[in-house]
């Protein structure tokens, strides 16, 4: 039975059927390659804003989830955001904490099991998909293909690591991830989990699993015998929607500890690489969330910087290599749902696309530009600038950026300098600087080369007030559990193996 106030999925790209929020989890991306949005935003008021700030984080999500997922019940999401950030996941009971360094403000998106804000949203996914299947009488076992180059594998292994009728398989470039990622992974847990040493690059690994999923003659008969592909990638809904909740939280949290007035606006930073987190923020902003702008901070590649200035996007220059690999991304996916809901235009949106696929560029004029400018400012840091940010923070307050956070914080204060703009700024946090020992120590001037993993971990942890995550110190220990090594021709058969078993 469909209630009344369901809330509809819809694509971009307006070429496919609205659907609920759980076929939109369970899909992924819309038929017509578009991307899948609520064809309208909820509202909150002031009091829906005041009520969150005597809720746990956990009781927050179940809240302003609720308002998107209204085909899940209350209990379902319940269920649901405990599994995903209770039971000890997160080091932290506050999940996402926001703390005073120095005279700035920062929300730590690093609590969760791989130390990374990928966890934020792969911890959730999973546990949206599982319900997603129950509700929709699905019988097949979901099967996640992930080629990562580091990170985002980790934690979506966590993150589906157990989870009822869901497997999960990483392929990962044979000699493309750091040691400690490496480590990070092959020691992963669980009974429907499989990590899988590529023999190629990132780009093969990738390329692999593209091509598995367009092997349409592959996919039927995987289907035959229950299983069914998917992937847990950024362009999810079940990803995107878990990423609103912080934003809240934070706002609630800054309320309470009177920082702020209830009403007052703030502003956030947010280090950007495929602009989910960053458009998360304008979700919440849509929603009533007092947030003036969103900064969009950037490394070397610098696509998103140059579009939110110019109105012209263009993916067309080199890709750069950086200290803050996570954001080194030169199609930034999720901007399609920001084009979207500010034309409303599903005609408009196909052409930008249209001309992004085919040259690489797409220009939305300046009307558009002025709009986009009405809730988004955006600078990059190249490697010098960040390593120089992680030094001076460091000096002045003794806390230990990671180099994206450090992208953001440089960005945050380009904001103040040229704006004037003195509201409250949040500086969002997306990763524990021991993800990243070497660059940060080399940053704050200590040498690292020649230092195994945990060495450099120990280095870092001499200077750093905070301990490093027992996630990454108990790898020490941990057993390999992980060996298997395919070449980049025999994906699909390791894919089919792994379905049959
Ligand atoms: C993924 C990631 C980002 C970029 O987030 P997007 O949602 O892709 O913009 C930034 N920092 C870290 C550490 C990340 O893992």
């Amino acid at each position: 039975m469909r209630e009344a106030n369901a809330m509809e999925y819809m694509s971009t790209r307006g070429k496919s059927e609205s659907m609920e929020s759980a076929d939109a989890i369970l899909q992924g991306i819309a038929v017509d390659g578009g991307l899948l949005v609520p064809v309208e935003i909820p509202k909150v008021d002031s009091e829906f804003i005041d009520e969150l700030k005597d809720m746990t984080y956990q009781e927050r999500a179940v809240k302003i989830l609720g308002l998107f997922l209204t085909d899940y019940t209350e209990d379902e999401l319940k269920k649901c955001v405990s599994n995903a950030y209770g039971n000890g996941k997160f080091d932290t009971e506050e999940v996402a904490p926001v703390k005073e360094v120095g005279d700035r403000t920062v929300l730590e998106l690093w609590h969760g099991p791989t130390s990374a804000f990928k966890d934020m949203a792969l911890q959730l996914l999973p546990q949206l998909m599982q319900t997603a299947l129950q509700k929709t009488g699905e019988k097949k076992t979901i099967q996640i293909l992930v080629a990562t180059s580091g990170d985002t594998g980790k934690a979506a292994l966590a993150g589906f690591a157990d989870v009822p009728q869901t497997k999960i398989q990483v392929f990962y470039p044979e000699n493309g991830v750091s040691a400690m990622q490496k480590l990070q992974m092959v020691t992963q847990k669980g009974d429907n989990v499989q990590v899988i040493a590529v023999k190629g690059n990132f780009d093969d690994a990738q390329t692999g699993v593209k091509k598995i999923f367009k092997n349409d003659v592959f996919v039927k008969q995987l289907e035959t015998k229950g299983t069914k592909l998917s992937s847990a990638n950024s362009i999810n809904w079940g990803r995107l929607v878990p990423q609103i909740v912080y934003y809240f939280s934070a706002y609630a949290d800054m309320c309470k500890s009177g920082t702020i007035k209830s009403g007052d606006t703030i502003n956030f930073t947010v280090p950007t690489g495929n602009f989910g987190n960053i458009l998360a923020g304008f979700y919440a902003r849509q929603m009533g969330l007092p947030i003036g702008h969103l900064v969009c901070a950037s490394n070397q590649n610098n696509v998103l910087t140059d579009f939110l200035q110019t109105g012209y996007y263009d993916r067309n220059r080199p890709f750069a290599k950086t200290i803050s690999p996570s954001m080194d991304i030169l199609i930034s996916s999720n901007l399609e749902r920001l084009l979207y809901h500010l034309t409303g235009d599903t005609m408009r949106v196909n052409g930008w696309m249209e001309m992004l696929a085919a040259d690489g560029l797409y220009d939305v004029g300046v009307g558009m530009l002025q709009r986009v400018q009405n809730y988004f400012w955006a600078d990059w840091s190249d490697d010098e600038k960040t390593k120089e940010t992680i030094r001076e923070v460091y000096d002045k307050t003794h806390y230990v950026l990671d180099p994206h956070t450090a992208v953001a914080w440089a960005a945050a204060d380009a904001y103040r300098r040229k704006t004037d703009d003195m509201r409250p700024m949040l500086i969002v946090s997306t990763a524990s600087p021991y993800k990243f020992n070497d660059s940060v120590l080399e940053a704050l001037g200590e040498a690292a080369e020649g230092k195994n993993p945990f060495e450099l971990l120990d280095a870092l942890e001499a200077k750093n007030e905070v301990k490093a995550p027992k996630g990454l110190t108990m790898l020490k220990d941990a057993k390999v559990l992980h060996e298997t090594c395919c070449e980049k021709d025999g994906m699909e058969n390791v894919v089919f193996d792994f379905a049959k078993g």
